[in-house]
């Protein structure tokens, strides 16, 4: 067994302090899906464990028709799939959620936590950055807000510095005539991580897509926004040549690598065939 402390602040700000205070001897602890895994690999052997999991009100899930949905950082997945609000507000979102892992981790997992792993694999951060999510990050410094393509920096790396706590994630209020989709394509067992995993979030007004946003998972170093390929719809009316040519193009915005999940070039391949059918179901999905 290691010998670590473990310390339960029961204020974020107590919290920062203590991260402060320690630096790089302490980990933080939410839900502790991953953090208890990595210490028993022995991957990680801090000197400290300070837990989030104390701190009250951390676990909210908001929304209002002005501000849109707000989440604390230590709603855990459960929390944030089973709240009425998200599955009538961001059906995609709810799609997400409920397919990540399975119920015991669900149960376990936090928010927070899931997007501070920085893991490429992981869906949630995925669909948040299709509905162009926002991260807060709190320090004894003060917040400050990241989009999630600044937020994941690189493999298992964030934008989170010495200090800091993610404290809320924001998703914008939906869109009008808005479609979207989630496709996670695991040909092993549906709990499994992706071997490709596709969001996407477009609006379209009589024919002709006003906006689109297209982030990927577990094809890169970190999750993809496909820019690229969003651009061949933005502005145009929305064809079944574009939508394939937007698959197309995604595949060529991507670098995933072999692992044993299935090697890139099949990949590669899945990205061309699930962008657009994850498109024309979210073409579908629109009633305008
Ligand atoms: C068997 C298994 C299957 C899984 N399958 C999937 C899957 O299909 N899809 C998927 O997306 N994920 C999957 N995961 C990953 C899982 O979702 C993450 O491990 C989990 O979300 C981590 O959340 P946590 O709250 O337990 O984080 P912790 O284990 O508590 O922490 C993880 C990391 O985040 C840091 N951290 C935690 N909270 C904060 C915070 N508020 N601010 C700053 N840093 C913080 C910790 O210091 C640590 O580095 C799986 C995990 C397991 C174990």
């Amino acid at each position: 067994m290691l010998d670590f402390e473990y310390l339960e602040p029961t204020t974020v700000e107590e919290a920062c302090t203590l991260l402060q205070s320690y630096g790089d001897e302490a980990v933080l602890m939410s839900g502790g899906a991953a953090v208890t895994m990595w210490i028993s690999q022995r991957l990680l052997a801090p000197e400290a464990i300070i837990s989030l999991a104390k701190i009250p009100n951390f676990d909210y899930v908001r929304f209002s028709e002005k501000d849109g949905l707000t989440i604390g950082a230590g709603a855990r997945h459960r929390d944030i799939e089973m709240s009425p609000l998200v599955r009538q507000h961001y059906p995609l979102l709810y799609e997400t959620f409920s397919k990540v892992a399975q119920p015991r981790i669900r149960y376990m997992a936090t928010i927070g936590g899931n997007l501070c792993t920085g893991d490429p694999a992981t869906d949630p951060g995925t669909s948040l950055m299709a509905l162009d999510a926002e991260v807060t990050l709190t320090s004894t410094e003060g917040k400050r807000v990241l989009s999630l393509e600044e937020f994941f920096v690189d493999y298992y790396q964030t934008a989170l510095k010495q200090g800091e706590v993610l404290t809320e994630v924001r998703v914008p209020p939906p869109a009008e005539w808005a479609g979207w989709s989630r496709i996670k394509f695991t040909p092993r067992t549906e709990e499994d991580f992706a071997t490709v995993g596709v969001s996407v979030a477009l609006k379209v007004r009589s024919g002709e897509c006003e906006d689109i946003r297209l982030a990927l998972n577990s094809v890169a170093p970190v999750i993809v926004r496909a820019h690229r390929a969003e651009e061949v719809l933005r502005g145009k009316r929305v064809t079944d040549e574009l939508v394939n040519e937007a698959g197309e193009v995604a595949a060529t915005e991507v670098e995933p690598t072999d692992d044993m999940r299935g090697s890139a070039d099949y990949k590669r391949h899945l990205v061309k065939v699930l962008v657009p059918r994850a498109m024309r179901q979210a073409l579908e999905r629109i009633d305008g």
